[in-house]
């Protein structure tokens, strides 16, 4: 029993078989699945799909690269009330992205603050509903400075907020002051691409308890269908490819992750 604890089944890309897409998870043992929003309209369609299929589970939230496009000023309050749905389980996915330039035409430090404060009021909400958030972040390649800007930022919400970073593709040493805060990381499918051995060696040495396992479908199809939609089902390729690299079976691996999942996202 696994759980896909990142996938974005509100994309245009599943609306014309959504729900072959759940049962070929189900049936490959994938039985939950955490829906993530990006922005409200997304969000929104995140939990109809909750309340239409059971295994899924919705996320709420304003993607850092999303933020330009809101323009209601109860944002924040609609995030709130969603929370009185029983089958919303985090904000997310909120966080900050350096790797794309400014989409609303302002200068880089402007458009910088504009995420952080998108991400400091969502925090804030989830500090105040005590719920879980998943953290999107993305350096410019071979920079580090979104990462240091959102360490300081969650060190201002230790033992308040729990987050995991999603897709994480760094080393262990990158992601341990997050972990000593007691945050998790999560994995896609590129833990099994060939080229990626240093991730391969923070999956492989990582405590069992500090990850969970994400598809992000659409993208990121892990081997064998690198390239292709990739779709919650195969959370187990990558699943199957971690336990190899910590030499221990599937069965114990999903066990671990999936407990991790239950107890970060409050699952019953
Ligand atoms: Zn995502």
């Amino acid at each position: 029993m696994l759980i896909d604890t990142h996938a974005h089944l509100a994309s245009n890309q599943f609306s014309d078989d959504l729900a072959e897409v759940i049962t070929r998870a189900t049936e490959a043992g994938v039985t939950r699945i955490i829906s993530i929003g990006t922005d409200l309209e997304d969000s929104q369609r995140n939990i109809r799909i909750a309340e239409q299929f059971a295994p899924v589970y919705a996320t709420v939230g304003i993607h850092p690269t999303s933020i330009h496009e809101i323009t209601e000023t109860k944002w924040l309050e609609q995030i709130r009330v969603w929370f009185e749905h029983g089958k919303v389980v985090a904000i997310g996915e909120i966080g900050l992205d350096y790797f794309h330039p400014p989409r609303d035409g302002s200068s880089l430090s402007a458009w910088r603050e504009q995420q952080m404060k998108f991400f400091r009021a969502q925090l804030d909400l989830a500090a105040e509903l005590q719920v879980p958030v998943v953290i999107h972040q993305r350096d410019k390649n071979g920079e580090s400075e979104c990462r240091c800007d959102l360490l300081k930022i969650i060190s201002g919400y230790e033992g308040r907020v729990q987050a995991v970073f999603h897709c994480f593709t760094g080393s262990l040493e990158q992601a341990q002051p997050f972990l000593d805060q007691g945050h998790l990381i999560s994995f896609t499918g590129i833990a099994t691409f060939s080229s990626a051995k240093d991730l391969h060696e923070t999956a492989r040495r990582i405590p069992a308890k500090q990850f969970m396992l994400e598809t992000d479908s659409p993208y990121l199809a892990p081997t064998p269908f690198r390239g292709k939609r990739c779709e919650p089902a195969y959370t187990r390729h990558t699943a199957a490819h971690i336990a190899e690299l910590r030499g221990v079976s599937l069965e114990e691996l999903a066990s671990t992750t999936t407990h991790t999942a239950e107890s970060f996202f409050q699952l019953s």
